[in-house]
């Protein structure tokens, strides 16, 4: 199993014990996910020291007022080295209150970052918390900088939106919110099963029964378990399935 998108890097996370027991948590490979220039470049050394962890490496939109046109060069300096295989996480989060100015500049961070994604030839992950609409407009206006794909990390956004992003041709990442007791399942078997992802997002969202705790990679199988049932397929059969999917998108052999 590969969790398609975790935070080494985080705090509350011990990266080092986490890799140590990736055979026995039965964990072929982790993907690391920056969210900041630090972390995107901490990732890349973990990944350089670590042969079964891969990074990705971006500013999430959380950070969008303190970016600097020098911290996006770094961004792109840090896109083309070794085991980078997306930029990401980036994308739109209107979760919380912000002023106009803070929207103008995350659409302003995302679309850059798009650019980078196309010049390196990488897909993209992206984050999208309460600003759907939004995210697809860019997409849309950025179609022609999508050219190497990319995914929906946490996709969260049910029956409403999948279409559309099915239709773009999007990747769906599912993490452990996917089983939350009100979360919206009833689109999951209309999907493309080549499109389909798992992840943890560790340290957050654990997955049922752990919700609340700080998440680990190896509660992704947990997730996989869920995501499988809803599909009626078997574990092993799912497993072999999403293996494929990740490694696919983020052009892994
Ligand atoms: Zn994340």
């Amino acid at each position: 199993m590969i969790d398609a998108h975790a935070h080494l890097i985080d705090s509350k996370i011990d990266a080092e014990n986490i890799i140590n027991n990736m055979a026995s948590d039965k964990l072929d490979m982790i993907i690391n996910i920056g969210t900041c220039v630090k972390d995107s470049k901490k990732g890349v050394k973990l990944a350089a020291e670590n042969e079964n962890i891969y990074t990705t490496v971006g500013i999430h939109p959380e950070y969008a007022s303190s970016v600097t046109e020098q911290k996006l060069q770094t961004i792109d300096e840090l896109a083309s080295r070794d085991k980078v295989v997306a930029i990401g996480e980036i994308g739109l989060d209107y979760h919380y209150e912000i002023t106009e100015e803070i929207v103008e500049k995350q659409k302003q961070i995302f679309i850059e970052q798009i650019k980078i994604a196309h010049k390196h030839g990488l897909p993209i992950v992206i984050h999208c918390r309460d600003a759907a609409d939004d995210v697809i407009k860019i997409l849309k206006d950025n179609k022609q900088f999508l050219t190497n794909g990319f995914c929906m990390h946490c996709y969260s956004e049910g029956s409403r939106y999948y279409q559309t992003f099915k239709d773009m041709g999007s990747y769906f990442s599912f993490t452990g919110n996917i089983t939350y007791k009100k979360t919206d399942r009833s689109y999951l078997k209309n999907l493309d099963k080549d499109k389909i992802m798992v992840e943890t997002d560790s340290p957050y969202l654990a997955p049922e029964p752990l919700r609340g705790t700080i998440n680990a990679p190896k509660n992704v199988w947990i997730t996989a378990q869920k995501v499988a049932d809803e599909l009626e397929m078997s574990l092993t059969d799912f497993n072999n399935l999403v293996t494929k999917n990740i490694k696919t998108f983020y052009r892994i052999k």
